[in-house]
């Protein structure tokens, strides 16, 4: 049967099928001589090659018979604008922080250099979808650049912008965001952050958090990331009053998570960076309460000596949590699939938790699993290859040990191909 001819279909884009010896679609069951339909950007059908090429006899076929096409990486929380081997030493996290600001002068120089090489590397990591959060949205030009969708996190410092007032740092980096969301790629926009709970007063966060809510925005936050941010939180003291001596706020008595909810951070639409210090079960009682998600970032924490957050707890108790990179000050790489390898050893979960976590898990921590994370019909066609034919029983993880150690040989986002190392 004939379609009809709308101005839109005039001249649609030919269907193209991505055919690999196996077809992991992380929600539903692995194909062996799978392929993937393109129509459009979308997941149009997805079955074995025979049958796909069958019924589309005028589709393009890209084949990568000795490899495995997996849904793309999602990163749930992740820095551009840092660059590898120059970065400050690892913890204690308020020395590391200390470092950080002292370079931030300097840094200016290269972070538009160091995001563009970072967003590269994501992408050739088998990445698709990434929470960026920078100052001010600085590196939202290079993630719309790479091909990539997802959003950036525009953070802000109330103390520098404005009128002085809450209200003006607030209207301030509102309209900021909003000017960076003209004239984006689709599905690639701009929200905002509240960055912390010692770095953002907390009627500033409040604000913010609010008018994200109004505006229907997401919003990224860093919450008990550290030993020394339970200690400002809690008491006011420790090694962050040394850096931010003027944020009176502190000493509230509360854990972050306690605070952040009381300040009205929390909400489904927040997504929440690192929890790994003194998440208590009470606190993991409210994300969940409040349908918080969360951002696991094991590496980071690692690196920070920030502790191991408690993610098996989170997940049995119904928080949704994804995997997130951090930037390169802080991590070994912007590779996902690396670091939820490393959760998978941290926690000892299976191959096919980590897969689901790097995958479908960030997806729907950033409220996006109805469009992305997984390969089903319908969905955007957003998937990586990988140069790796598992046997044995735990296909999965051997595909997280391929991924993690460069196995990336192509990446596919909205149906475009982003990266594919044939071609260079
Ligand atoms: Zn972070």
């Amino acid at each position: 049967m004939r379609e009809a001819v709308t101005p839109e279909s005039v001249t649609p884009e030919q269907p193209v099928i991505y055919a690999s010896g196996l077809v992991l679609p992380v929600s539903g069951p692995a194909i062996r001589d799978g392929a993937v339909l393109v129509r459009d950007g979308r997941i149009s059908s997805i079955g074995t090659i025979s049958d796909l090429e069958r019924d589309n006899p005028n589709a393009e076929v890209r084949r990568f018979p000795h490899q495995t096409i997996v849904p793309g990486a999602v990163n749930v929380h992740a820095h551009l604008g840092f660059r590898r081997g120059d970065g400050p030493e690892g913890g204690p996290f308020s020395n590391w922080l200390a470092a950080l600001i002292e370079r931030l002068p300097e840094k200016e120089a290269w972070t538009a250099e160091a995001a563009r090489n970072s967003a590269r590397e994501a992408v050739e990591a088998g990445t698709t979808f990434m929470a960026e959060s920078s100052p001010y949205g600085e590196c939202l030009p290079q993630l719309a650049e790479s091909g990539m969708v997802g959003t950036v996190y525009a953070e802000f410092f109330p103390h520098d912008i404005g009128d002085g007032t809450p209200e003006g740092a607030v209207d301030f980096i509102f309209e900021e965001a909003r000017k960076l969301r003209e004239g984006l790629p689709e599905r690639v926009d701009c929200a905002v952050s509240v960055h912390s709970t010692y770095t953002v007063d907390p009627e500033s966060s409040r604000l913010a958090a609010r008018r994200s809510r109004e505006m229907g925005w997401r919003l990224a936050v860093h919450i008990s990331e550290s030993p020394e941010e339970v200690e400002f939180v809690r008491n006011g003291t420790g090694g962050l009053t040394a850096i931010f001596g003027s944020n009176e706020w502190g000493g509230t008595g509360l854990s972050p998570v306690r605070y952040a909810e009381n300040i009205e951070l929390l909400s489904p639409g927040t997504i929440a960076a690192h929890l790994a210090t003194e998440v208590s079960e009470e606190d993991i009682g409210v994300l969940a309460r409040t349908g918080t998600a969360a951002a696991h970032c094991p590496r980071s924490n690692d690196f920070l000596d920030c502790g191991v957050s408690p993610v098996p707890r989170m997940i049995e108790r119904g928080v949704r949590v994804g995997i997130g990179t951090d930037g390169l000050w802080s991590s070994p790489s912007l590779n996902v699939f690396e670091e939820a390898l490393f959760a998978v050893d941290l926690h000892g979960f299976d191959g096919a938790t980590g897969l689901e976590l790097a995958t479908i898990g960030g997806a729907r921590a950033l409220g996006v699993g109805d469009e992305t994370g997984s390969l089903e019909a319908g969905k955007w066609a957003d998937l990586a290859v990988v140069d790796v034919a598992p046997s044995g029983s735990e296909p999965e993880r051997q595909i997280l040990e391929a991924a993690a150690d460069g196995g990336v040989v192509a990446t596919v986002a909205g149906g475009r191909l982003i990266y594919n190392r044939d071609e260079g």
